[in-house]
């Protein structure tokens, strides 16, 4: 078994919001964009044992020695004061986990899930372990009827999709403007290379969901509705799934953005289904 590593935020054995039925769901930690509108901006950044946190946490469960930053679960209450005062937008609750130490995991709940996502932070920003972790899942009797999805900002070149194609079942990606100076101003970079991926990942059947996420007064759909429905048709019959922001959980400027409501999302809704896109998935609620 190979000893290839991730830097692991969390593990949810059983999901039923990342990706179709439930699924175990594996956040990686790191992020190759900036959204200010991230509900887990927490999970941008990689630790540099400044060891900040270490003297805040308010529970004994962090502790600074020879150089780095220790957390010990069992005292953990996950009060997140550490998350909040990071300045590197990390955490010092990331593990580091091997193929085998996850596949154990997996092996635990694989009787009870019909698959695995693997997020983020920017899943792909730790390639080389999803491939390997999801040929093992495709290569053993007892996993191999999970399917292996990634959900993801689409920021990977089409090298990456090309090596996560042979054993990778799917991948959901967010368009998060339409508009180039729109998405760098909510982003951080531009949008080129994630309309790219979107269409590479369509034209290899890969493309598992679309989703557009609207932020009142900030994202930019209805205005560029044409361009925006000639490049989803473009891709076929595809899932276009219609998240509704809200605040909960962002830092800086987005905790004071408006939440999006039946009001923003059903505009968008009908003015895709007016342009024959009907395979929409609309919010299942409104925060
Ligand atoms: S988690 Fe953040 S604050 Fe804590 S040691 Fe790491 S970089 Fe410093
Ligand atoms: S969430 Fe962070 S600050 Fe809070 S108890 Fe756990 S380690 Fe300490």
């Amino acid at each position: 078994m190979s000893s290839r590593c991730a830097l692991v935020s969390k593990i949810i054995p059983f999901s039923c919001v990342d990706g179709p039925g439930s699924r175990l769901a594996l956040f990686l930690q790191g992020c190759n964009l900036r959204c200010k509108n991230c509900h887990n901006p927490w999970t941008m950044g990689r630790c540099n044992d400044c060891g900040e946190c270490a003297v805040h946490c308010p529970h004994e469960a962090l502790s600074f020695q020879a150089g780095r930053v220790f957390w010990q679960e069992a005292n953990c209450q996950q009060c997140d004061t550490c998350l909040k005062m990071c300045p590197q937008q990390a955490t010092p609750m990331a593990s580091t986990l091997s193929v085998a130490e996850v596949l154990k995991h997996i092996a635990r709940t694989a009787p009870f899930i019909e698959g695995i996502t693997v997020s983020g932070g920017e899943a792909t920003t730790q390639l080389p372990f999803i491939c390997e972790l999801f040929s093992t899942i495709k290569a053993t009797p007892a996993l191999n009827h999970l399917t292996c999805l990634v959900d993801s900002n689409g920021e990977l070149g089409v090298s990456g999709w090309e090596k996560l194609a042979p054993v990778c079942d799917g991948v959901m990606v967010d368009l998060k403007a339409w508009d180039e100076t729109t998405h760098l101003k909510l982003t951080g970079r531009g949008n080129g290379r994630i309309k790219e991926s979107i269409r590479w990942l369509a034209s290899h059947k890969m493309l598992a969901e679309l989703r557009l996420l609207t932020i009142p007064e900030r994202t930019d759909y209805l205005q560029h509705i044409e361009p925006l429905s000639d490049f989803i048709r473009s891709l076929g019959d595809i899932p276009v799934r219609l998240n509704a922001f809200h605040a909960h959980g962002v830092y800086g400027e987005a905790q004071n953005w408006r939440s999006a409501g039946a009001d923003d999302i059903e505009p968008l809704a009908q003015a895709l289904q007016s342009r024959g896109i009907n395979n929409i998935i609309l919010p299942a609620l409104y925060l």
